[in-house]
């Protein structure tokens, strides 16, 4: 499997190479030069296969001989370990939960399939492999448990001290083994600026063989994309056309769906469904992309002010607004439109439902209005759980933490503290190395 950069389409890197670098040194996000078709057949016949079948489907055509069948499958086997399920919430509208793994987002998805597939790649090198990660909460979580125990890896998580929720910080903080937390006296972006001088620190690269766990990664995309086809196995039954509509921050879920129809998957349409960071609703309208500086909001996985996929989504449109907009609408929220819809949710389906999720059944149910034809699935992003506060404080009742997260809150907190100087950083990397 060749990819591309999406600065330039000259500048190549094998499926390896891409993995474990994540980001091309022109600073582009990696593409794959063929995405090649699944056999409609085996897109008729979906329902006989099982999710872990569609996602080897889905991998043996895309690596294209690159990874054995058999690595495949036991790559897949470590990583596609729990369900996608569309819950339906009445005749048409579907909730395609996705917060079945263990830190209760999609990102398990993503994070678990890297993992593995960065350790099979890593599979007789002889020097540990370090994956520096800066968090705001979410995405450490979901690698922090994607790495857990997976050996020849270890990972350094740096979160911005008091800028996480308690929970958050508990995934980060408590898992032991090969994950180590640093807890920096900082920001997020802090945080970031440390781990970019680490990556380019001779001294840091001399003993150590550091990768980063960088949400562009295409190993975090490619499994994103099998949920689709599972979810569309689900949906079929109902003989209408199939609508997804996917709540966005980074377009990352967004993007994976395009690739899964890329491949074959008959989507009728997408709906790109944000907050009031509408970045991409707007361009979808106007084909004018304006990145903004992002505002917070009740649904904070989304708040991004230029979305990092967006220069994917745009190749895999080659670069045409108007084919763009034919396949994708824009539909964008604000905080008290999404509280209303948690509600109405609630009230109607007596379905919990997170903000993300919320805003994603928003878009849907006013598309269905217009499109009788269609069934669809909104993606629900996140469990409830992960967003307490706001689902209690909207819906007024308690919201249920599922036992594999309650289970963290009574472990100690294990972090290592740091000032947010890399002259410290460093120190404590070559003190440990
Ligand atoms: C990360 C995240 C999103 C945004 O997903 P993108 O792929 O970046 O668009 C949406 N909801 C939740 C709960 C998330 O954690």
């Amino acid at each position: 499997m060749i990819l591309y950069s999406t600065n330039n389409p000259n500048l190549k890197a094998d499926l390896k190479t891409a993995v474990l670098k994540s980001l091309a040194d022109d600073k582009g996000l990696y593409m794959p030069e063929i995405i090649p078709q699944l056999d409609p057949t085996f897109i008729d016949n979906i329902e006989q296969y099982s999710f872990q079948e569609i996602a080897f489907e889905v991998c043996h055509k895309l690596f294209q001989g690159f990874i054995p069948d058999e690595d495949i499958k036991d790559i897949i086997s470590k990583s596609i370990t729990f369900e996608a399920p569309v819950v339906m919430l009445d005749e048409k509208i579907g909730s395609l939960e996705l917060w079945h793994g263990p830190s209760l987002a999609f990102k398990d998805f993503g994070a678990r399939f890297m993992a593995a597939l960065m350790s099979y790649f890593h599979k007789g090198d002889t020097k540990k492999l370090t994956i520096l990660v800066a968090t705001s909460g979410d995405t450490g979580g979901a690698v922090a448990f994607g790495f857990l125990g997976v050996p020849g890896v270890e990972v350094i998580i740096l979160y911005p001290k008091g800028n996480v929720s308690l929970l958050q910080e508990k995934q980060l903080t408590t898992l032991g083994q090969n994950i180590s937390a640093i807890e920096v006296d900082g920001t997020f972006d802090d945080c970031q600026a440390l781990v970019k001088e680490a990556f380019l620190d001779d001294d840091l690269n001399a003993v150590y063989k550091l990768s980063s766990a960088n949400s562009i990664n295409i190993s975090r995309l490619i499994p994103q994309s099998f949920y689709y086809f599972e979810a569309y196995k689900q949906l079929k039954k109902y003989g209408k056309k199939v609508v997804f509509s996917v709540p966005s921050g980074n377009f990352g879920n967004l993007t994976a769906g395009l690739l899964a129809v890329k491949m074959g998957l008959p989507v009728h349409h997408f709906l790109a469904a944000t907050n009031i960071n509408k970045i991409v609703p707007d361009y979808l309208t106007s084909g004018q992309y304006q990145p903004l500086p992002s505002i917070p909001t009740i649904s904070n996985a989304m708040d991004v002010g230029n979305p990092s996929n967006f220069a994917r989504m745009l190749d895999l449109f080659g670069k045409d607004w108007s084919a763009m907009a034919s396949k994708i609408s824009g539909y964008y929220y604000t905080d008290e439109e999404t509280r209303e819809e948690m509600k109405l949710i609630f009230d109607t389906n007596k379905y919990v439902s997170d903000p993300h999720g919320a805003i994603g059944h928003r878009a849907l149910r006013t598309y269905l209005q217009d499109h009788p034809d269609c069934v669809g699935a909104f993606l629900e992003t996140a469990h409830p759980a992960k967003f307490e506060d706001v689902v209690s404080d909207t819906l007024g009742i308690p919201v249920e933490i599922p036992e594999r997260l309650a289970i963290l809150a009574s472990r100690d907190k294990v972090a290592t503290q740091l000032s947010p100087i890399y002259a410290d950083f460093k120190k404590y990397l070559l003190e440990r190395s």
